[in-house]
């Protein structure tokens, strides 16, 4: 048996306060001043309600890099994100290109019970972009992947891109491309422009990103598939993305909290914490960023959460590994840049975060608004205040986060999975 919960006085989405009523693993209630004898309380006086988050772009490492992450220890730190499902990428040793892959993580979730795991699926066999991994049967699998990402890696043949795109189409699937054109990158470093030339890395330029990205968007369309766009980094992607939207096509994209706060600058110390793929870019590229999540170009934050270990990161620049974590920082992440700038209110929160990615990834039991009958999938926030983040006690195995000791809005107070608290007063239930 499930406990029953009263919370009290929480803003739903940032609007009224009510209370909500979880009973069976649904919200059984909302309004004011509800009663119910026996429930545990707990008192959310001006805290924001949100429904729970939903992570498009998490890696967790396993099976093969326990070292970096686990499945446990990747959602344990979503939970305190306030994250209730997140989508495994499929770049794991070995890569979750098979049922019997996609279902282990799968399961390992369902055992960790911090958050809903949904594994991604490879596009290509051993992301080796050569032959299309076995998708039909991962749809199929008890894990019933419907996002396909060779992530890490482009999958640049446009003929293999095609049929991808067509195969999905059969279960209502979705590709996720790392928009990376692989000979414009060779050893690239950092954002091609004045910064990377000062420091004498090799430069990223934004075309490697914005060519695939219009490359696939004429591709989906052609074949009237559906097309995710992973991490978009670039102002020129941002263009291609909004005309292909309004061309009707149904192509979606996400931004990452790092893209939308920090900028190329920040690689003058040479401290690989902040080198991340696709790289960190400039001012201009942020402003465009966050203009696009406001006004609905790009659909939703996914973390990109990326763990490695110590010795991966703490080297030298230009052999460190690409990546930063980000799940128990996110939010706060998304209040410094989205609604303490006034660009996104809760209610938009509670769509990029979760409404909207639920819909692309095609969960039913998340991203639904927090009303009776909904599943008890749910966060609490508590925006006021401001203090520097302290992940030396993370769940994570991994520290590699440029958010460490910044100073940044807000606190996740709570997070329920189901009806039960997963995360309560800050700390893992
Ligand atoms: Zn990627």
């Amino acid at each position: 048996m499930k406990a029953t919960w009263l919370i009290r006085g929480a803003r739903l989405a940032g609007g009224e306060q009510e209370d909500l009523l979880i009973r069976d693993g649904v919200i059984a209630e909302t309004g004011r001043d509800l009663t119910a004898p026996g429930a545990e309380v707990i008192d959310a006086d001006a805290l924001i309600a949100l429904p729970g988050l939903v992570d498009l772009h998490t890696h967790l490492r396993e099976p093969g890099r326990e070292d970096a992450e686990t499945v446990a220890t990747g959602t344990a730190a979503a939970a305190l994100g306030g994250f209730t499902a997140v989508h495994a990428m499929a770049n794991t040793d070995p890569v979750a290109d098979t049922a019997g892959v996609v279902e282990q993580v799968w399961r390992l979730g369902r055992q960790a019970g911090h958050c809903d795991v949904y594994p991604v699926g490879a596009v290509t066999q051993r992301l080796a972009g050569a032959a299309l991994a076995e998708l039909g049967a991962m749809a199929d699998s008890a894990a019933r992947v419907r996002v396909f990402s060779d992530d890490g890696r482009c999958v640049f043949d446009p003929m293999l891109m095609r049929r991808a795109l067509e195969y999905v189409k059969a279960f209502d699937g979705v590709i996720a491309q790392h928009a990376q054109e692989p000979r414009l990158t060779e050893g690239a470093q950092l954002n091609e422009g004045e910064m990377a030339g000062k420091l004498g890395l090799a430069g990223w330029p934004a075309v490697a990103e914005e060519a695939v990205i219009a490359r696939d968007c004429l591709l989906a369309a052609h074949v009237e598939s559906r097309l995710h766009v992973c991490h978009v980094s670039t102002a020129g992607s941002v263009e291609i993305i909004r005309w292909a939207k309004r061309k009707g096509w149904r192509v979606t994209a996400e931004v990452t909290p790092h893209h939308l706060l920090l900028t190329e600058e920040l690689a003058a110390s040479y401290d690989p914490v902040y080198k991340v793929n696709p790289p960190l870019r400039t001012s201009v590229d942020v402003t465009a960023l966050r203009t696009a999540l406001a006004d609905g170009t790009i659909d939703c934050v996914a973390t990109d959460h990326a763990p490695h270990p110590v010795e991966d990161k703490e080297t030298e620049w230009a052999v460190a590994a690409f990546g930063m974590t980000g799940l128990e920082t996110a939010l706060r992440v998304v209040q410094e840049a989205m609604v303490d700038t006034g660009l996104l209110d809760w209610a938009g929160v509670a769509d990029r975060l979760s409404v909207r990615p639920a819909r692309i990834g095609r969960l039913a039991g998340h991203g639904q608004p927090l009303r009776a009958g909904a599943p008890a999938c749910l966060t609490l926030y508590d925006p006021s205040g401001r203090a520097r983040a302290d992940l030396s006690g993370s769940p994570s195995k991994s520290r590699n986060t440029p958010f460490a000791g910044m100073a940044l809005p807000g606190r996740v107070v709570a997070t329920f999975l189901g009806g039960s608290p997963t995360v309560l007063d800050g700390k893992l239930a």
